[in-house]
């Protein structure tokens, strides 16, 4: 299991299951999937609901 590359850090994919994970700078990508994840960027869900936070209370602000 272990990689005889320093490099690279094998991870489990959570989308296929395989350790074909590899990390460079903040992005992890797998080779087997083609899985992707960013963690430089904002994550999509933490971002959307901070915009659903701020349509509400501005609601909120315009009925009050
Ligand atoms: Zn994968």
């Amino acid at each position: 299991m272990l990689t005889p590359n320093p490099q690279y850090q094998r991870l489990e994919c959570p989308k296929c299951g395989k350790y074909t994970i590899v990390q460079h700078n903040n992005v992890y990508r797998c080779l087997n999937c083609r899985f992707r994840r960013d963690f430089s960027e904002f994550e999509p869900t933490s971002f959307g609901l901070a915009i659903a936070a701020g349509l509400i209370l501005l609601t909120l602000i315009v009925l009050l």
